[in-house]
C-alpha cells in the first residue's frame, strides 16, 4: 500500500506510523505527509491502515468489470485493429513487391555474373546493395507483424485481468496485492468519506473509461442483431428474423 496511497484532501503521500495503545496493542495508522510535517493545511486524520486496506479491496469491486463488457470491449478493440492493419496493408503490399523485385535482380545479376558479363567486385557490391535493401524490408515487415501481436497480447492480458481484478486482489497476499495496484493504478486516494478515488495507470485507464465500454457494449449489439438478421432460423427459414432490418 506504502508509496501508492495518497492523501484525498491534499494530494501529499500517506506516511506509516505506529500507535500505541494503553495495553500495549501496536497499530499501523496512515497520516498525511503535509499533515504530519504542519506543512499545508491539510486537516486529514489519521487512517488505521487495516482499514485502509478493506476501502481499496472494496474499490476493487468497482474497477471488476463483467464477462459481456470484457467481450464486447475484447472484440471492438480487436475490430479496430484489423480495420489498423488493413489501412496498412497497401504499405506491406508495397514492401512485397519490392522484395519480390530485388529477389528477380539478385537472379539476373548472378546470371549475368556466369555468362561473364560483370566482374566479380561490382557483383560483390551489387549483392551488398540488394541485401541490405532484402535486410531492410523483411525487418519493417516483422515489425509490423510483431507490433500488432504484441498489442493484441498485452489487451487479452488486461482484460483478463480486469474481468476479475477483485476475485484476484481479494485473494493475493501483501506483495502481491502491492504488484496489483502497481499494475492497475498511479496513484489511490483515500478521500474524508472513505470514498476512494483513483488513477488508472495504461492501459486501464482506456479500458476502465466509462465511454470505451458503452460504445462497445453498443457496437457489440449491433453486431449481434446483423448477425441474427443474416443467420436463418434452424428449419432454414428466414421467417422469425425477417422483420428485422439490417443496420448499417
Ligand atoms: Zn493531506
Amino acid at each position: 500500500m506504502k508509496g501508492t496511497v495518497f492523501c484525498g484532501q491534499c494530494g501529499s503521500r500517506l506516511l506509516v506510523c505506529n500507535a500505541k495503545s494503553s495495553t500495549g496493542n501496536i497499530y499501523p495508522y496512515f497520516v498525511c505527509a503535509d499533515r504530519h510535517a504542519r506543512r499545508g493545511n491539510c486537516t486529514r486524520q489519521a487512517m488505521l491502515i487495516e482499514e485502509v486496506e478493506r476501502l481499496v479491496e472494496r474499490h476493487y469491486e468497482t474497477v471488476q468489470i463483467s464477462a459481456e463488457t470484457r467481450h464486447a470491449v475484447g472484440a471492438h478493440l480487436h475490430a479496430k485493429f484489423d480495420a489498423l492493419m488493413a489501412t496498412e496493408s497497401d504499405a506491406l503490399t508495397d514492401l512485397t513487391k519490392e522484395r519480390a523485385r530485388l529477389e528477380d535482380e539478385q537472379g539476373k545479376l548472378l546470371q549475368a555474373h556466369y555468362a561473364g558479363a560483370i566482374p566479380l567486385d561490382l557483383l560483390k557490391k551489387e549483392q551488398d546493395r540488394i541485401s541490405g535493401g532484402l535486410e531492410m524490408i523483411k525487418n519493417r515487415i516483422d515489425a509490423h507483424h510483431d507490433e500488432y501481436a504484441t498489442a493484441r497480447n498485452n489487451l487479452d492480458d488486461s482484460l483478463n485481468l480486469l474481468e476479475h481484478a477483485a476475485d484476484i486482489y481479494a485473494r493475493c497476499d501483501d506483495a502481491n496485492r502491492r504488484l496489483c495496484n502497481q499494475a492497475f493504478f498511479t496513484k489511490i486516494y483515500i478521500e474524508d468519506d472513505d470514498d476512494v478515488r483513483v488513477g488508472y495507470a495504461r492501459p486501464f485507464d482506456a479500458l476502465t473509461n466509462g465511454e470505451v465500454q458503452s460504445d462497445a457494449l453498443t457496437w457489440a449489439e449491433t453486431a449481434r442483431n446483423e448477425n441474427e438478421v443474416r443467420t436463418p432460423a434452424k428449419d432454414g427459414s428466414l421467417a422469425e428474423s425477417s422483420h428485422l432490418v439490417p443496420l448499417g
